[in-house]
């Protein structure tokens, strides 16, 4: 149990004990937790009790090191040996008054902050050693209101949440791809997925955000208030504040005509010469992502998503279908929350067409996975060729990705409108990998070091920043582009002591 006091145990009794007994008899997690704080050099006298007033300040739970779910906790989706790390605190809030508190409390006491929403940070910058994690992942709340055309989301909100809400009044917002991934890194960072060409991205299509900043200003952020703040936040990232909730505008739309195409994973060279061809004339409501079945043998799966009238679907899908005949054709008219759930239908294919794996499989002690993207301005057949040698070294566990192919209504507004860059006919790419044992990391990780390598002469200098493994500051500024400068005006305003820093950093 992760709250300073326990569950059967009321504030008074807790505050009796711990005024009973000396700071450091609290409870053993407290004991852990200041054996972190002197091993981090803090002044640790009284820590016990400025601990517990924090704990009993707000709703939510703190969860220390000698808590059974702590260690489940500080693990992020990219967990490996670069990311396994042990935060002194999780600061698991339920209001917007707990993360105040929580930055506060981190800032008083010279915790470096980690801030985590859906956990699904490619670089795994949610987490953070012998600080305190900032998790939002209990704020939930989503209030649709269909006569404003917008919706109010809680930063702990994963895309497929809601997604599932929007669709029920057949309205959607543009979301990530995977339903896994959380609306508060997406939404910040810029945020591509299946209405990319229609209606743009996530951050596009924010109307207002609300924000605590390192000082603990509760602001709002819109084109009426704090409009540079506004600005900032769709696309750069977590470097200005901590943003409890989301409001975006929705759209109509109750079907799209999309699903999967599966094909031999010997054809991914072919498909990407094919899949450049037929991108570089789609209709805006067209998007195509290219991605990896986990089977054996592995299949490539491309995936369709037109979300424009539903009569002209046929005619706008029958170039996709001229590659050839699939292994498996499973488009149809569906509701876009329902595109990435793998059907029946496609899984029983997929497990039909595997074999079993030979040998006997390794004892598992974890799950690992390490990711690493690019933008790419065009897939040449060098780039093409050189992308499927990397895939014909991988070694076990691997995965790859392509497509948020920018085009449409994205590419139409000023370069200067948010952060991001919004280069015309550009696609981002990722290889992913994830293994079950530790004495695998270094060759796993080396696979995907390796193939970011190889593929760098074909990318852009800018990475898309939700896909950027590198927290380099050149790295960072090419991201960023021409918008880096004002980006760092922004930063020494609303942070300047850069007190958010684990992400993709703006330096000051
Ligand atoms: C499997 C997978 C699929 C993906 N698919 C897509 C896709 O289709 N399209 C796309 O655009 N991207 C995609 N991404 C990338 C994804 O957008 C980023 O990883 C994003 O940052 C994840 O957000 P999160 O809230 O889940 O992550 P977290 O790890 O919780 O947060 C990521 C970072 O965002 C910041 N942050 C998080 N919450 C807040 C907050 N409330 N206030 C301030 N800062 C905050 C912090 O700096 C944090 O380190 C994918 C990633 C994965 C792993």
């Amino acid at each position: 149990m992760g709250k300073l006091f326990g569950k059967h145990q009321s504030r008074r009794q807790f505050v009796r004990q711990t005024t009973l007994t000396t700071g450091g008899l609290l409870v053993a997690s407290v004991a852990h937790a200041l054996e972190r704080f002197e091993s981090a050099d803090l002044d640790t006298d009284g820590l016990g009790k400025t601990l517990a007033t924090f704990g009993m300040s707000i709703q939510g739970n703190v969860l220390l090191a000698a808590d059974a779910d702590y260690d489940g906790m500080r693990r992020v989706l990219s967990f490996n040996p670069q990311t396994d790390k042990y935060p002194a605190i999780i600061s698991q809030c339920k209001t917007t008054e707990d993360v105040a508190r929580s930055i506060e409390f981190a800032r008083t006491n010279n915790l470096e902050i980690a801030v985590r929403s859906g956990a699904c940070d490619v670089m795994g910058q949610s987490t953070c050693e012998g600080g305190m994690v900032i998790d939002l992942s209990s704020l939930q709340k989503i209030e649709l209101s269909v006569e404003n055309r917008s919706v109010r989301v809680d930063a702990g909100v994963r895309c497929g949440a809601l997604e599932y809400t929007l669709s029920d009044a057949g309205v959607v917002v543009p979301l990530a791809c995977n339903p896994m991934v959380g609306i508060s890194g997406l939404t910040l960072g810029g945020g591509l997925g299946w209405v990319l060409g229609k209606h743009g991205t996530t951050a596009d299509n924010v109307i207002a955000m609300d924000i605590i900043t390192a000082d603990g200003d509760q602001l709002r952020a819109s084109d009426k208030q704090n409009e540079d703040l506004f600005w900032a936040l769709r696309g750069g990232g977590g470097n200005f504040g901590i943003v409890t909730a989301f409001e975006y505008q929705v759209h109509q739309l109750t079907e799209v005509y999309g699903g999967f195409l599966l094909y031999p994973i010997e054809m991914l060279g072919e498909y990407l010469q094919f899949y450049r061809d037929i991108m570089a004339n789609a209709p805006d409501e067209l998007m195509v992502e290219l991605s990896i079945s986990p089977s054996n043998p592995p299949m490539l799966v491309a995936t369709a998503c037109y979300s424009g009238n539903v009569t002209s679907s046929q005619a706008v899908l029958a170039p996709i279908r001229k590659f050839g005949p699939p292994l498996f054709d499973g488009i149809r008219p569906t509701k876009l929350s329902q595109l990435t759930a793998i059907t029946k239908e496609v899984s029983n294919f997929i497990t039909a067409n595997s074999k079993p794996e030979t040998g006997s499989p390794k004892e598992s002690d974890g799950h690992y996975n390490h990711w690493r993207g690019a933008t790419i301005p065009s897939w040449t057949d060098s780039a093409i060729n050189t992308f499927v040698s990397c895939i014909e070294k991988a070694p076990a566990g691997w995965s790859v990705g392509v497509g948020h192919y920018m085009h449409g209504v994205p590419c139409a507004v000023n370069a200067q409108a948010t952060p991001i860059l919004r280069d015309e006919h550009s696609s981002s790419y990722f290889f992913n990998i994830s293994w079950g044992h530790s004495s695998e990391s270094e060759d796993s990780m080396a696979w995907v070091d390796r193939s970011i390598k190889d593929m760098q002469p074909f990318n852009r200098p800018g990475t898309y920043i939700n896909y950027l493994s590198s927290n380099a500051p050149e790295a960072v500024a090419d991201a960023y582009g021409k918008n880096y400068p004002r980006l760092r005006e922004l930063k020494s305003k609303y942070d300047a002591e850069n007190s958010f820093h684990l992400n993709r950093n703006i330096r000051a």
